[in-house]
Formats: structure tokens, sequence, C-alpha cells
């Protein structure tokens, strides 16, 4: 099951996203609710807001825990900015996740909110709403950009993590989810292997 952190912002439209792909979704608040699902969206909104509430409920803490095992973490536009491990110029401390620099409201007054078509490697076209969304400054060797716009980083994936600075919910682009459901199947596949390919001999010893 795909949890949906629903503290604040767009919720609802990833929740519509992956009612429209199909598949069980869950409002994540606490950290009970995020340890019954095996994969994690964070929206859209205000990454000040959903930062603080994050820390209030102690999902922050958690989520980081769980990230540095392979938990697939999904992050549009606030969600990125809250994932990354910079942010310029702003007091709010990152979860430090996505090896990105973040500056918030970057695009100017006049385009701050636009939508658009981006190339996405291995993916094709998708439609994407820039909403007073970041520019990344830095990407760390690790983070594969996965799209540009207009020469701007606006998609990336770092191993489980998968982040954008566009919103596809909004457009009702369904591929970036479907990407990430991918990325939470190889993991639940992973998680259950070592059980069943350990050597019988092991198990025996184990009565
Ligand atoms: N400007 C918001 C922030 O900095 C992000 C906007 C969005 O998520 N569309 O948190």
């Amino acid at each position: 099951m795909v949890g949906v952190l629903a503290l604040q912002g767009d919720f609802r439209e990833h929740l519509s996203i992956l009612k429209k792909l199909g598949v069980d979704a869950k409002e994540i608040r606490t950290k009970e609710e995020l340890s019954l699902v095996d994969g994690l969206i964070i929206p859209g909104g205000e990454s000040t807001v959903i930062n603080k509430l994050m820390r209030r409920h102690g999902l922050a803490e958690e989520l980081v825990r769980k990230a540095q095992r392979g938990f697939p973490i999904l992050g549009t536009c606030a969600g990125a900015i809250v994932i990354s491990k910079e942010i310029l110029g702003d007091p709010q401390v990152p979860l430090g996740l996505l090896d990105i620099s973040v500056k918030r409201n970057a695009y100017g007054p006049q385009i701050e909110s636009f939508e658009d078509d981006v190339e996405a490697k291995g993916i094709g076209k998708v439609r994407g709403c820039f909403i007073r969304a970041p520019i990344i400054t830095r990407v760390g060797k690790r983070v594969d950009v996965l799209a540009k716009h207009q020469g701007n980083p606006v998609l990336f994936r770092q191993g489980n993590i998968l982040a954008s600075t566009f919103h596809p919910e909004i457009a009702g682009e369904t591929r970036i989810h479907k990407l990430f459901l991918e990325m939470i199947k190889t993991r639940r596949e992973k998680v259950q292997e070592p059980v069943s390919s350990t050597p019988p001999s092991h198990r025996s010893r184990h009565p």
C-alpha cells in the first residue's frame, strides 16, 4: 500500500492519481500510519508548514530512518524541498535525503506559475505544473537528473528517492507515479528475497 502524507498541501490530487491507477492508498498523519505503507508521497504545498508538522508528529525522524534503509519516497515541489539536502537563504532545515540544493520560489514573479511539457528520461513527454516552484542550484553526483526544463533540472532520482519541482498530479499525469510504483515493487521484491534465498543449511541451524 502507498502512503500519501496528508498534513498539508495537495495530497488529494495524489490520492486521485493513485485511484486512477487502481492502487490502494492511505493518508498518512502519524508514525503508526507510516509503518503500514511501502512507500510515501510528500505532496506540494508549503514546505515550511509540511516540514514543521512532520517534525511535530515525529514523522521526520522516522522517515529519515526508513529512507536510509531503502524506503521509497516521492516528493513533488514542496515535497522535494522538504527532502532536499540544502535550502538556500532559508531558515528551514530539510531532511537531507536527496542531494540537491534548492532555491525556493525562484522563478520570476511573471512566470511564478506555469504549465509545460517536460521530456523525461525513460518516460517521454510529461505534463507538469510549476507553481511557485523552486530552482535547483546544485545536483550531487549520486543524483540522476531525469528531466530538465529550459536548462533547469526538474526531475530527479537518487536510489529510492524520486522528486520533481513540478506537479505531475495537478496535470493529471500518471507516469511519474507509475515509475514510483515500480520502485516500490522492486523494493518489496528485494526485501523478500533474502528470506527465500537463505540456503536451507543456514535455516536448519536455527530451527
Ligand atoms: N513555494 C512553495 C515552497 O517553497 C512550494 C510550492 C509548491 O509546492 N507548489 O514551499
